[in-house]
């Protein structure tokens, strides 16, 4: 016992963090005004996606791609533009090789917003105490300007990449259209082999990892991946006055709390093996103790991420999600048909069919109909060990001096993942430093950015697009 416990502290005692190396940080210049007037601008469009084409604004589409055309002369005049698919505008800019080149990703639609929830006008890009206000703030026309103006700001002066540079972006993410795919098709039918890949994602947050009081950069490296499930029961209906022993809802309903009572087994991938590996190397003793014996303690993790469920048990399992149900429209009425839907998450090393003859053995009724719809697998795992990957860790370091960069998984789905097919030199990160508060802001009201963060990005992408 106690050699046991002597075992475990010594070890937590030597998980220490790595030693980083100091790096001297050269100034740069770069025309503010311009980043954030640009930027405000591209707010102003009012680049709303929806499945339904009919819905969108074509206008305001053209709007965007007129901007982008004015404001950035030197990309215009100086790179390869072509349109690929109903939304994806891609920008070649020549390097002085072709043979290893990097592409950066963003996305230039947004949800659409419900006008009476926001303090301020969703469009109009005002700055109100040192933050700009607007759907697409966050998600992510910010990242959209700041490789923009990055490029700009190099090719103004006369700067020629070490590798070709290509801009990707898609008006079609929210969506989920196919523009980014047919970008991908694009590189694989020419041959391309990126060596980096950079897509939004994760962000410099604090307050994440337990004990762990330094910001966060949160690299993602890989993502889960996704599908939703239908379960149908059919019946013969009838009226409730004289009811069989068990409806299609409660046969339904039978289902769903076995599938909650079992969740699927805990893996720890490779991803996260890396953040728990960084990131609890920097945390307090006891956790130290807890991640620095993770043959020991896996159990007990795996008990509280259940418990707890949220984002340290969507690191570690499939999770499923139930999100609709139906029955009959009458209320003294016997459903001829009920139904359900349930949303996976998939794990990395698992897949889309595991997940579902998981929940058939689970469920173990035939008298369920299941149909999958839309699914994605889960996308392959980027390395660290690669010249992209160390110059994104650089740029980080450079921006944000005090934070810990650190691989992470994604439990949220990119347009990156197509780049799967591709690469294995895939990111996700968006340069920004975000509170919890802010992430909630995606997608809702109020979305807003600092300017300092803005500011932040398009440093972050002109540093970086010197190293491509
Ligand atoms: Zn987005």
């Amino acid at each position: 016992m106690i050699t046991l416990l002597l075992i475990l502290i010594i070890r937590a005692l030597r998980f220490k963090p790595a030693t980083v190396k100091e790096v001297e940080v050269k100034e740069i210049d770069f025309d503010k005004d311009k980043a954030i007037k640009d930027f405000q601008d591209m707010i102003r469009c009012k680049t709303i996606s929806d499945v339904d084409y009919s819905k969108e604004d074509e206008a305001e589409f053209k709007k965007i791609e007129k901007l982008i055309e004015e404001r950035f002369p030197n990309i215009m005049k100086k790179s390869k533009f072509e349109r690929v698919g109903r939304r994806g505008l891609l920008y070649h800019i020549k390097g002085k090789s072709s043979d290893s080149p990097s592409i950066l990703m963003s996305h230039f639609d947004v949800v659409s917003v419900n006008e009476e929830g926001w303090t301020h006008n969703a469009f109009d890009a005002e700055i109100r105490e040192g933050e700009i206000w607007g759907r697409g703030t966050l998600d992510t026309k910010v990242t959209l300007n700041g490789a923009l103006q990055a490029v700009e700001h190099h090719l103004e002066k006369g700067f020629i990449p070490k590798d070709d540079i290509y801009l990707a972006f898609s008006g079609e993410e929210e969506t989920s259209g196919s523009s980014a795919l047919e970008i991908v098709d694009l590189f694989i039918k020419r041959g391309v082999n990126p060596k980096f890949v950079l897509d939004e994602g994760g962000a410099v947050v604090s307050g994440v990892f337990p004990g762990v009081s330094k910001p966060c950069a949160a690299v993602g490296i890989a993502e889960k991946g996704y599908f939703n499930l239908r379960y149908k029961v059919k019946s013969t209906g009838g009226h409730a006055s004289t009811p069989p022993p068990q409806t299609p809802i409660g046969i339904l309903s039978k289902a769903c709390a076995k599938i909650e009572a079992n969740p699927m087994p805990m893996h720890l991938s490779e991803p996260v093996q890396k953040t728990f590996n960084t990131l609890a190397r920097h945390s307090n003793f006891l956790y130290r103790l807890i991640f620095a014996n993770m043959w020991f303690f896996k159990g007990i993790l795996d008990k509280i991420a259940r418990k707890s469920g949220g984002q340290i048990n969507a690191m570690l399992r499939t999770t499923i999600a139930f999100t609709q149900m139906q029955g009959s429209k009458g209320m003294n009425v016997l459903p001829s048909e009920a139904s359900m839907l349930s949303n996976q998450r998939v794990i990395i090393d698992s897949s889309v069919a595991e997940t579902v003859e998981y929940i058939k053995k689970t469920v173990n009724d035939d008298r369920i109909e299941y149909e999958v719809i839309s699914s994605s697998e889960p996308s392959r795992i980027s390395t660290t060990e690669c010249e992209g990957y160390e110059a994104l860790v650089e740029t980080i370091n450079e921006v944000y001096s005090d934070a810990i960069v650190a691989p992470y998984l994604m439990t949220a789905c990119s347009d990156s993942r197509h780049y799967s097919d591709l690469s294995d030199k895939v990111y996700r990160f968006s340069p920004m430093k975000l509170t919890s508060g802010a992430l909630g802001l995606i997608h809702g009201h109020d979305e807003r950015i600092s300017i300092e963060n803005v500011l932040n990005v398009t440093e972050f992408y002109i540093r970086l697009v010197e190293k491509l």
